[in-house]
């Protein structure tokens, strides 16, 4: 690489073209602070600056420094918790850089010499338009840069070939001009002769070929109608004070293509008198382009995200957005009012980590936060959504689907699915359930034991079954009304209950039948079974008060016990409810049950392998 110095980079005059775009990457990127910079051995020179006064500084604590290294950008969102830069000078003193965001410019495409980038003094973010058009403009300082240079080069190389002297001096002036702007023409009016001199490169800017003789007036033919008397006045206003001018004017060229160019000039004094005005034209339509495109994007950019947040604001869902580091993006209010967030506590760049150890304070969150997250990451990582649905202290049902992101990150939608939720529930607790007592009804209750009898197939454990039913029941009926049999209903219900364990299944099989199911050892099986049953017809033969009527009933019960995987549920249920016909027949207010050894049903008549027992 040539030395800067060799390249005229580290001379920050003539660069209006940089400061053009290092003030559209202020405005784009909304930094207080934009740079376009070149780095020497030991200082980095500002070849444009907006909103920081300095020339030069020391390359060593340079942001920049990092960046010329790097092939893409160097984003830093917040300074103070990056290990290279929380203790660098310019972070921990004045400018206080907390945000930086760079991308490095080359002029050969191999070696970085510098960078655009903008500063902040408060953390950032980034939106992934803003990084794009950040890559953009780095580009546009590369093509500039590349042409300042090669110009400067040219320039430099031609004026050293000539002699010294007037002419040397009178060229090198008029190469200056040239020399301060890129893909240049130069131009020399001697105002003696009123001769106009243009070089081949403001020939073809003007689409005029190479043996054009221009004149005075046809020059100034080239603009358009409306920029004709600005640069009539500035070269007027030249002639007169000595000042130059340096404007940009729409020109009609011989071809009739309508471009910018970028028009320099100042006038030339030998021994103190006016002999000609010098000047430069370059074609900066290209810019203008991008400019204009810029401008267009940025305004449609500035829509979409107004778009964006008009449809956030009226969605129902709330909305949060997080980046690859777990950091808020975007929210709306709806996430604010669904999660009944603290104010404050929602804002840019806040980690997911802090917001769930907030809800957690609430009360809100039940489950271990750094579960959480390794779980949600891990979803994540595999491109899978990960839905979740939890209850707030308040009662809330809140659904959270979190999406991934292409660039990482993710999209989280929020719902408050409380009503529904509750209301399926309802639902199925009703459809599982006898709405009289509460208890399971038959569909429940043969579902679950068809799901037990799949999983649990271990033949030294015992299914129980035992099948209830109220002896008599009829007549209470009969006899106090249905309200009462229901009343008595609901009392069977809650002594049956009483009787077996929590991990015991009691139902109601429909009537004034019941069933209890349990699981255990095999060898004492059959002294359980004989154990709930003796409680279950002490329990609900007792006297009961029911609204000031006594009511006594009695219960027989048929007991069927089978190790695990040898009955299928039907064969179970025929099992028991034979047994129960047995203790109806034995007189009732017993239980009668059956043999485990036994494979085959015993004939009906038959009572050789029926055990009977009563509570009596
Ligand atoms: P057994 O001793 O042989 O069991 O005779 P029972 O009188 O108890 O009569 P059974 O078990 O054959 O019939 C049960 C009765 O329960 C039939 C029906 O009138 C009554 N019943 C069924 N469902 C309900 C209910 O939801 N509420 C009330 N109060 N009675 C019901
Ligand atoms: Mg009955």
């Amino acid at each position: 690489m040539r030395k800067l110095v060799d390249l005229g980079l580290q001379d920050s005059t003539g660069s209006d073209e940089f400061d053009a775009i290092a003030s559209l990457a202020r405005d784009i990127l909304e930094c207080p602070i934009a740079l376009i910079s070149v780095l020497g051995e030991t200082d980095q020179w500002f070849k444009a600056k907006c909103g920081l006064d300095v020339e030069i500084g020391p390359r060593e604590t340079a942001f920049c420094n990092y960046t010329i290294l790097s092939p893409d950008l160097l984003i830093v969102n917040d300074a103070r918790e990056d290990v290279r830069f929380k203790n660098n000078p310019i972070v921990v003193r004045e400018p206080n850089v907390v945000f930086y965001a760079g991308a490095p410019i080359s002029i050969d495409g191999i070696h970085n010499l510098g960078t655009l980038c903008v500063v902040d003094t408060q953390p950032r973010q980034l939106t992934e338009q803003q990084i794009q058009h950040l890559r953009g403009l780095a580009r546009a300082t590369s093509g500039l840069m590349k042409a300042f240079t090669s110009k400067r080069q040219a320039e430099i190389a031609k004026l050293s070939e000539m002699d010294k002297g007037h002419e040397v001096a009178r060229m090198a002036n008029f190469l200056k001009q040239t020399a301060s702007l890129s893909g240049v023409g130069g131009w020399e009016l001697v105002l003696e002769s009123q001769k106009l001199t243009w070089t081949d490169e403001t020939k073809i800017i003007h689409d005029v070929p190479l043996d054009f003789v221009p004149k005075l007036d046809e020059a100034i033919e080239f603009y358009m109608p409306e920029a004709r008397p600005v640069i009539t006045k500035a070269v007027e206003n030249a002639m007169a004070t000595g000042v130059g001018w340096d404007l940009e004017l729409p020109i009609l060229t011989a071809q009739g293509r309508n471009i910018w160019v970028r028009a320099v000039g100042s006038p030339t004094y030998r021994d103190g008198v006016l002999v000609s005005l010098n000047g430069a034209v370059q074609d900066i339509s290209e810019r203008k382009l991008n400019e204009a495109r810029l401008l267009k994007s940025e305004t449609s950019a500035r829509s979409t995200a107004e778009e964006l947040r008009a449809i956030l604001d009226n969605m129902e869902e709330g909305v949060s957005v997080f980046d690859k580091d777990a950091k808020l993006l975007i929210w709306n209010q709806k996430y604010i009012d669904i999660f009944e967030k603290a104010p404050g506590e929602v804002r840019e760049g806040v980690k997911l980590r802090r917001l769930l150890e907030n809800e957690k304070f609430r009360g809100n969150f039940d489950g271990d936060i750094a579960t959480h997250l390794r779980e949600l990451f891990c979803q994540l990582d595999r491109n899978e959504p990960s839905i979740k649905q939890f209850r707030t202290k308040s009662g809330k049902i809140i659904k959270s689907t979190h999406a991934p992101r292409p660039g990482g990150g993710w999209v989280g939608t929020h719902s408050d699915v409380t009503v529904p939720v509750l209301a399926s529930e309802h639902h199925e607790h009703a459809s599982r359930h006898d709405h009289l007592t509460g208890l399971m009804n038959r569909l429940a209750f043969n579902t679950w034991i068809e799901k037990f009898c799949e999983h649990n197939t271990d033949p030294n454990r015992c299914l129980v079954l035992l099948l209830l039913d109220l002896d008599k029941f009829k007549h209470v009926n009969d006899t106090l009304g249905h309200v009462v049999g229901d009343k008595l209903l609901q009392y069977a219900a809650t002594r049956l209950q009483n009787c077996v364990r929590d991990e015991d299944v009691v139902a109601r099989l429909g009537g004034d039948e019941f069933a209890v199911v349990l699981e255990c050892a095999r060898e004492e099986s059959i002294q359980i079974a004989g154990i709930i049953a003796d409680n279950a017809i002490r329990a609900i033969g007792s006297v009961l008060d029911l609204n000031g009527e006594k009511v006594e009933i009695g219960v027989s019960i048929g007991i069927c016990v089978s190790p695990l995987g040898k009955f299928e549920l039907d064969e179970l249920l025929t099992r028991a409810d034979f047994s129960l016909y047995q203790a109806k027949e034995n007189g009732r207010g017993n239980y009668c049950y059956h043999d485990p050894s036994l494979v085959d049903l015993p004939s009906r008549q038959s009572r050789k392998n029926l055990r009977v027992g009563s509570a009596a």
